[in-house]
């Protein structure tokens, strides 16, 4: 996968592999496919960089969504795509 994904619960790393239950696992992937569905042709026009993102909170089901990038520019191209 291209676009880096990555997850944090109560302020730890969590990789969705690693989630014995098989139902968060599977809520965990489903956010990733979502989101990198709609965006993985995305990528920097001055930098051509791929997004980043981190999805973070207390726990599995309140969970939020932080885009990164090498700028402002993609960044908001990166969240326009998702609110549409
Ligand atoms: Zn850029």
């Amino acid at each position: 996968m291209e676009i880096p994904f990555a997850f944090e619960i109560g302020g730890k790393p969590l990789n969705p592999a690693d989630v014995k239950d098989p139902e968060q696992s599977a809520q965990l992937q489903q956010i990733v496919d979502s989101i990198v569905d709609r965006v993985e042709d995305m990528k920097c026009p001055v930098h051509n960089e791929h997004p980043r993102f981190l999805c973070h909170g207390d726990s599995i089901e309140e969970l939020s969504l932080e885009v990164y990038g090498c700028c402002d520019g993609l960044v908001d191209m990166v969240r326009n795509r998702l609110d549409a």
